[in-house]
């Protein structure tokens, strides 16, 4: 009884162990994911390491798409991107009716097919279609 006196009067002179939900958000707070599409390179990394799986991004129609609903703002697509495309806004983002996906729309770079090494056969083949063609080619003689 007595220690639960001393708690009592600890928490009337005691202020508030929380706080409430600021008007402005503060320092480091984590509010909503965002995108400068412009950076990205379309490597799908974040995709790849975001835990909710609300990230899908296309590299053969340049899309990258969020869902702001199953988003827990963890910050992971932050850390893993490499061109710093993406950032944390602190302010929550706004209520909404509708469970709509955003779209971004971006320009894939141009991936160039790497040029595969001429095989055994390759060297071959033009002297084999040498040989071919000369059987084929009726000679001058006949
Ligand atoms: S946002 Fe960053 S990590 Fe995600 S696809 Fe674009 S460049 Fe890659
Ligand atoms: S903050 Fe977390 S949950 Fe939200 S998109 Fe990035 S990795 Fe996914």
């Amino acid at each position: 009884m007595l220690k639960m006196s001393k708690r009592l009067l600890e928490n009337l002179v005691h202020g508030p162990v929380t706080r409430l939900k600021p008007r402005e958000p503060f320092e480091g707070a984590r509010g909503h994911v965002e995108i400068d599409i412009d950076k990205c390179i379309f490597c799908m990394r974040c995709m790849r390491e975001c835990p909710s799986g609300c990230l899908t991004v296309n590299p053969s129609d340049g899309t990258w798409n969020i869902n702001q609903f199953e988003c827990i703002a963890c910050g992971v697509c932050v850390s893993v991107c490499a061109k710093h495309a993406i950032t944390m806004n602190e302010t929550p983002r706004k209520p909404a009716y509708h469970k709509d996906i955003s779209t971004y729309r971006g320009t894939p770079p141009v991936r160039v097919a790497k040029a595969k090494a001429p095989s055994e056969a390759d060297h071959k083949a033009p002297e084999n279609e040498k040989k071919e063609s000369e059987a084929g080619t009726p000679s001058a003689e006949a």
